[in-house]
C-alpha cells in the first residue's frame, strides 16, 4: 500500500465496518439455523432475537464516528491508494443507507415485507391475484421512495439493480438482454421442437428410487473433490436450498428427492460454486470492499460456471460416472452413458422458473426484467400485470400460464419488494459461460483435467482473478479485465448452442 496522511482514521473505518460485518455474520448464523435446525415451537423466539441483532447492527451501521471518518477521509482523496479508495466508496455506500432512511420508513417497509409475504402466499393459493395488487402497489412505492432518500429518485430502477450489482443500469441490462432474447429465442424453439427433447425428458423421469443417504454420499464427493472445504464449511438439508456464511464458516444447505437424483445433486454443485467464491474471499479484509463479493451476478455466475459449464460436460462424468453407477447400481441400470448425459442435460420448456433448465431459463428473466422495467417507468400498471405476464410467456416461452399461480404469482421476490433482483441470474449465466470461453483458450486440455477428476486449474485461475479481488470493481468491469472485452451475451448463446445443439440438433 502507498503511503497514507490519515493512517489512523483509515485502520479505524476498516475496525468499525469489520466489528459491524461480524455482528451481521452472527444474524446470518440464526438466519441459516432457523432454516435447518429450529424446532418449531422457537419461531417466535428467534424473531425476536433477530430484530435485537438487527437493531444492534444498524446501530453499529450507521455510528456517526463512522460518518466523521469517511469525511476525514473524503477531504483528501489522493491520499488514498486504489484498495483503499474502494474501502472508502463501498463504506459510504452503506453508511448512507444506514443513516438516510428514516426510522419511520425502515419500520414501514420491514411491516410491509412481512405483510406482503403472506398476502402473496393467500393469493398464490386461492389463484387470486386481485388481492394482491395492493400489496405490490405499496411495494413499488415503498422502493420509488426509497430511491428518493437514497438521492436516486430519477432512476428508482436503476437503484434497485445497483443494490444487487453496483454499477448495473437498467440501459444495460436493457440491451445484453434484448441481444440474448434475439438469438435465444429460436434456439430454444428448435431444441424443444427436436424429437430429442422428449426421449431426454422420459430418459430422466426413469432415474428414480435413490436412496436419500446413498445421493448424500455421492454429493458429498463431488463437491469436496471439486474443491470445497469442508474444514471451512458444511452443507445440510432445509426446505429451499442456499448458502450463507463467509470465510472460514460457509453454510450451504440440499434437499434429497428420492425420484429426482440430479436434483439434489446439482443444487449441490451450485451452493458449492457460490461456497468456492466465499471461501475464496480475501479473509484479512472480509467486511471490506476487498473482502466481499462483487455483486449477486458475478456470485451467481460462479454457481452456473460450476454446475452448468463443469458439471453438465461429458467429461466431468468420465470421472464420476463409475462412482454413481457404484453406489447405485439397479437405479442407474436403465441408462447407458449417453442417455445419462442427455437426461443431466434434459430441456423442457415450462411456465415455472425454479423448474426450468439452463438454456429456457434465460428467458424466465428476461420477462421478469422487461415487467420490472415497464411498472417503474409507469408504462405498466400493477393489475395489467397478469395480461402481461401471459402476453410475454407467450412470446418468450412459446407457452401460456393457465391461472396467476403459473404466471405472475409464482415468485415470491416481488412480495417482499425485492425488485431488480432477477436480472442477476441471468447475467450470472452470461458472465460464466464468457468467463468459460476464456479459460478454455487460456487452457485448451481443461476438460481432459476434468476427466481424470481434476478442478485445481480451474478453480485456481478462478481464485486468482475472481475470488481474490472482492469488490474492487464493479462486476462489469472485472469481466472487461479477466475476459478482454465487455460483456456479451454471444458466449452464452455460442456455449448453449455448442452443447446443446450437439445433443439436441445433430
Ligand atoms: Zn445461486
Amino acid at each position: 500500500m502507498d503511503a497514507v496522511t490519515s493512517p489512523a482514521a483509515y485502520s479505524e473505518l476498516v475496525q468499525r465496518i469489520q466489528r459491524a460485518r461480524t455482528l451481521g455474520s452472527v444474524s446470518d448464523l440464526l438466519g441459516w439455523d432457523e432454516q435447518v435446525n429450529l424446532p418449531p415451537g422457537a419461531a417466535e423466539q428467534r424473531a425476536a432475537q433477530l430484530a435485537v441483532m438487527a437493531e444492534v447492527q444498524h446501530a453499529a451501521d450507521s455510528d456517526a464516528r463512522i460518518g466523521a471518518l469517511l469525511a476525514e477521509l473524503e477531504a483528501n482523496p489522493a491520499a488514498l491508494n486504489g484498495d483503499q479508495a474502494a474501502v472508502v466508496r463501498q463504506a459510504r455506500k452503506d453508511y448512507d443507507r444506514a443513516t438516510r432512511l428514516p426510522p419511520e420508513f425502515v419500520r414501514e417497509k420491514a411491516a410491509q415485507g412481512s405483510r406482503g409475504y403472506h398476502a402473496w402466499a393467500r393469493a398464490r393459493a386461492a389463484d387470486d391475484f386481485a388481492s394482491y395488487v395492493p400489496v405490490l402497489e405499496k411495494n413499488l412505492e415503498l422502493a420509488r421512495r426509497e430511491a428518493a432518500y437514497l438521492g436516486r429518485g430519477d432512476a428508482p430502477y436503476d437503484y434497485m439493480l445497483d443494490e444487487h450489482d453496483p454499477g448495473l443500469t437498467a440501459a444495460v441490462v436493457d440491451r445484453l438482454f434484448s441481444e440474448l432474447k434475439r438469438d435465444l429465442v429460436p434456439l430454444v424453439r428448435e431444441i424443444t421442437q427436436s424429437p430429442r427433447a422428449e426421449v431426454a425428458r422420459r430418459t430422466a423421469a426413469r432415474l428414480t428410487g435413490f436412496p436419500a443417504a446413498g445421493q448424500r454420499d455421492f454429493l458429498r464427493e463431488v463437491t469436496e473433490r471439486i474443491g470445497f472445504d469442508y474444514q471451512r464449511g458444511r452443507i445440510d438439508v432445509s426446505l429451499h436450498p442456499f448458502c450463507s456464511g463467509s470465510g472460514s464458516d460457509v453454510r450451504m444447505t440440499t434437499r434429497y428427492r428420492e425420484d429426482q437424483p440430479l436434483d439434489a445433486l446439482f443444487g449441490s454443485i451450485h451452493e458449492t460454486g457460490h461456497g468456492l467464491y466465499e471461501q475464496g474471499l480475501p479473509a484479512a479484509h472480509l467486511g471490506t470492499a476487498l473482502g466481499i463479493h462483487a455483486g449477486m451476478a458475478m456470485h451467481e455466475s460462479q454457481s452456473r460456471l460450476w454446475e452448468n459449464q463443469v458439471a453438465r460436460s461429458r467429461a466431468f462424468w468420465r470421472c464420476f460416472e463409475p462412482r454413481f453407477r457404484e453406489l447405485f447400481p439397479a437405479q442407474t441400470a436403465v441408462v447407458n452413458s449417453d442417455e445419462l448425459h442427455l437426461a443431466i442435460n434434459a430441456v423442457e420448456p415450462t411456465l415455472i422458473r425454479v423448474e426450468a433448465d439452463e438454456v429456457t431459463y434465460n428467458l424466465h428473466i428476461v420477462l421478469r426484467f422487461e415487467l420490472e422495467k415497464r411498472l417503474f417507468a409507469g408504462e405498466l400498471a400493477v393489475r395489467d400485470l397478469p395480461a402481461a405476464w401471459r402476453t410475454a410467456a407467450r412470446e418468450l416461452l412459446g407457452l401460456e400460464p393457465a391461472n396467476d399461480r403459473e404466471g405472475v404469482l409464482q415468485d415470491v421476490h416481488w412480495s417482499g419488494g425485492g425488485f431488480g433482483y432477477f436480472p442477476s441470474y441471468c447475467l450470472g449465466n452470461m458472465i460464466a459461460a464468457q468467463l468459460w470461453a476464456r479459460v478454455q483458450v487460456l487452457r485448451p486440455g481443461l476438460e481432459d483435467d476434468f476427466a481424470r477428476g481434476d478442478f485445481t486449474w480451474l478453480l485456481g485461475w478462478l481464485r486468482e482473478h475472481i475470488h481474490s479481488q472482492g469488490r474492487r470493481y464493479p462486476a462489469l468491469e472485472l469481466v472487461r479485465r479477466v475476459t478482454g472485452e465487455d460483456l456479451s451475451p454471444r458466449h452464452l448463446v455460442a456455449y448453449l448452442r455448442k452443447r446443446y445443439g450437439g445433443l439436441y440438433l445433430g
